[in-house]
């Protein structure tokens, strides 16, 4: 039987663009599919999505689960005998995901391109020097250095970053929702007998998401493991960190438990901080001399990665040196590197369903599904 397809011309252009440059390559002989260490036997990818891709087939491509099983090693580019790169192409789809799924859409748009950055720069600075206008009009204070003078906990950042929190919730479980419907259009729909989505999670996030194994399968770019391990854990650190100070300031508030900021340096807690500050380092360097490895002619998926580094960068080094100017009691740099710090924390929190880092989302979620339903290969 005959089967018309009409292939969505804008859609391969905005692929090629999008770091799919090297569609028009593929003869489709499958070697990136055979050699890719983490395709499932049964429908492999992804020599099928560079077949969907080159005819145009848009909703195959935007509701297909594999793109998040890829864990983006590249082995498959560096076999192709064509030279062609189907792993750009998967890591284009994935970006085209981050920016469209989450709402609002515009946020998605200014995420996509370096022609935005000043925005999302603009709207966290103007914030802060909101509240720092409002607490010292903008001067540096006398004494001691807190940084609490210049930016109250209570009054400015915990409800600044309490509604980030919330309003990031949110915008994943509108998305996430919306990619599971999307697999359940395509046809990826669980049996009578499949576990809950809740268990395969559970599932995933002990054997894969914790121990981050898939990489390890990979024999291409041996450097995204360490990595990709370092920045997970190290970001583990400063959550727990974060958690732990949160409760005792309120413990504090409520219970008056004698808890006061800075922490000094021997303090575990500060101590399990700068040791997530050095493993984000560590993982960061990794990660850039990885980037810096790759095709460098890829534009719009550079522009995902470098964001997501430099931003993460600028956070972690402005952290350190806000401690240092602290305890050198130089206020003004150090009151100054703090803003910038709360600044890029904000872009790293705020836009994070839009950027490459929801991937820890998204990908967690579509291989939770992937092990519900049983999809070969990431059976239990
Ligand atoms: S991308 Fe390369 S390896 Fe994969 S099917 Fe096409 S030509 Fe073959
Ligand atoms: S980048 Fe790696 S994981 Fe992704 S399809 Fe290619 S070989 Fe497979």
């Amino acid at each position: 039987m005959a089967t018309r397809i009409d292939p969505d011309v804008k859609f391969i252009r905005e692929m090629q663009a999008a770091g799919g440059e090297s569609l028009k390559k593929c003869y489709q002989c499958a070697t990136c599919s055979v050699i890719c260490p983490l395709s499932p036997e049964e429908s492999p990818f992804p020599r099928k999505e560079m077949v969907w891709a080159q005819w145009g087939m848009k909703d195959k491509l935007v509701n297909d689960i594999d793109i998040w099983l890829c864990h983006n090693c590249g082995e498959c580019s560096d076999y192709c005998p064509r030279g062609a790169k189907p792993a750009d192409l998967l890591a284009a789809l994935r970006n085209t995901a981050y920016t469209s799924l989450a709402r609002p859409a515009v946020l998605g748009k200014w995420m996509s391109s370096a022609r935005y950055l000043p925005i999302l720069f603009i709207i966290p600075a103007i914030l802060f020097l909101i509240v720092w206008a409002a607490t010292t009009g903008l001067t540096i204070p006398e004494g001691e250095i807190i940084f609490a003078k210049v930016f109250p906990t209570l009054a400015a950042i915990d409800p600044i970053f309490i509604l980030v929190t919330i309003f990031v919730i949110f915008t994943f479980i509108y998305s996430v929702g919306r990619m599971l419907s999307s697999f359940r259009e395509a046809g990826f729909v669980p049996g009578e007998n499949s576990p809950s989505l809740l268990s395969s999670l559970g599932g995933v996030i002990k054997d894969q998401v914790l121990t981050h194994v898939k990489f390890k399968d990979c024999e291409t770019n041996q450097d995204r493991y360490p990595g990709h391990l370092f920045v997970f854990y190290g970001f583990i650190a400063l959550a727990v960190v974060t958690g732990i100070i949160a409760a005792a300031y309120w413990g504090d508030k409520l219970f008056d438990v004698g808890f006061t900021t800075p922490l000094a340096l021997w303090n575990p807690v500060k101590i399990l901080a700068n040791l997530g500050g050095i493993a984000l380092i560590v993982g960061l360097v990794y990660m850039t001399r990885s980037r810096l490895n790759q095709d460098p002619k890829m534009t719009v998926n550079s522009y995902f990665d470098w964001y997501l580094l430099g931003v993460i960068w600028v956070v972690v080094v402005t952290g350190f040196l806000a401690q240092i100017f602290r305890l050198a009691d130089a206020a003004s740099l150090a009151y100054t590197i703090y803003y910038l710090h709360l600044v890029t924390v904000f872009m790293l929190f705020a836009y994070l369903p839009w950027s490459k880092l929801a991937h820890l989302v998204y990908r967690t979620v579509a291989l939770a599904y992937a092990r519900q339903i049983g999809r070969a290969g990431f059976r239990e």
